[in-house]
């Protein structure tokens, strides 16, 4: 699980996309067995880490970017 640092919110978040990317831009997120997120992009699937997270994941609370950490306590 992901926190935003500034608002504390958990795995809110939206993706940015480039400019000039050309998909559909269709994404989706569920939590697989080991309680992490995987993230669909247009069929592309992958578990984001947090460098991912603070390059490409804008807060749809606070709007805030380059915020996120992990948050530990998510974590059973
Ligand atoms: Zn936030």
């Amino acid at each position: 699980m992901f926190k935003c640092k500034n608002c504390n919110s958990t795995d809110k978040f939206e993706l940015m996309f480039s400019p000039e990317y050309k998909g559909a831009r269709r994404y989706a997120q569920v939590y697989n067995e080991k309680g992490e997120i995987e993230i669909t992009v247009d069929g592309y699937k992958f578990i984001p880490d947090l460098q991912f997270m603070n390059a490409c994941a804008v807060c749809s609370y606070c709007g805030q970017i380059y915020m996120w950490d992990y948050d530990m306590k998510g974590r059973s």
